[in-house]
């Protein structure tokens, strides 16, 4: 369960790409745990409405924010909007991500590689660095935690996929090792999880919706992940249960 804040209302929790997948999991879950959430999306403005309907309608509070985290200005106003409608900021999840384009990096054109990099890494970065300069108890802020979502496509590779997404998840689990060191002191944990196989919608965006059919044979545990699965160990990160965890890159993809 989140801490209530001085004010008595719910911890503020930024989450980007919260519209769908696990970050529409994390949402629903942080709300039901008093969160106050936003909901920040790239495109799809109607999966953002109906996760934040689904959070409002159980008796949560949220709000949907478009922002491309890609871009410097609009990850600025993310959160400078957030703080504008529900105040401070405790935590960040650095979720939304993208593959991009699926083949050898023999075919890779720069403009995926580039598209890819911008997203999952220059994206998270940026909102790391809004997200500490708020939280920071050296800027007089209250401390905080932040989660990336990595993947475990780091340690894997993705040979004959998108060796390109894996490389970007890489940085991100560098970033979640080096801003853990540099911002302990300043009240901040800094957390990853790297899930494995999880039922989304991010498979078939690279035309390839049988993915997850074809390589459930490697996890140990026999299956894919849920959403909420990851939500759930999100959460733990976040919560004061994970009060002495700082840095680490937490595995949730059943064994894989
Ligand atoms: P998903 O279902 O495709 O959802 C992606 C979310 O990210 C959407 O809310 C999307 O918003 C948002 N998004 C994409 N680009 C954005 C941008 N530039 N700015 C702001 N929001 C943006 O994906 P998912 O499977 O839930 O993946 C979430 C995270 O988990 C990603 O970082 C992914 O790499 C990681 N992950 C997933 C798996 C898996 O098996 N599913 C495994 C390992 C790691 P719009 O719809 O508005 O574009």
């Amino acid at each position: 369960m989140a801490t209530r804040t001085k004010t008595g209302k719910g911890p503020v929790l930024v989450i980007t790409g919260g519209s769908r997948g696990i970050g529409a999991a994390t949402a629903r879950l942080a709300a039901a745990q008093g969160y106050r959430v936003a909901v920040n999306y790239n495109s799809n403005a109607k999966a953002a409405a109906k996760t934040v309907q689904a959070i409002e309608k159980a008796g949560g509070k949220a709000i949907a924010i478009q922002a491309d985290v890609s871009q410097e200005d609009q990850a600025i106003s993310l959160f400078e909007e957030t703080e504008a409608q529900f105040g401070p900021i405790y935590g960040l999840v650095n979720n939304a991500g993208i593959i991009g384009s699926s083949g050898r990096v023999e075919d890779l054109t720069a403009e995926a590689l580039e598209a890819v990099m911008r997203t999952n890494v220059i994206g998270a970065f940026l909102c790391a660095r809004e997200a500490v300069k708020r939280m920071s108890t050296k800027n007089g802020g209250a401390g905080g935690a932040i989660v990336n979502v990595s993947s475990r496509a780091s340690a894997l590779g993705s040979p004959g996929e998108f060796v390109h997404y894996a490389a970007s998840k890489g940085a991100i689990d560098s970033m979640t090792v080096g801003l853990a060191r540099e911002v302990g002191r300043d009240g901040i944990r800094v957390n990853a999880v790297s899930p494995g196989l999880i039922l989304t919608e991010i498979h078939g965006s690279v035309g390839d919706a049988g993915r997850l059919k074809r390589l459930v044979g490697s996890v140990p545990l026999g299956r894919v992940g849920s959403a909420l699965e990851v939500a759930k160990t999100i959460l733990f990160l976040l919560s004061p249960h994970a009060s002495y965890v700082t840095g680490t890159i937490l595995q949730v993809s059943g064994g894989r």
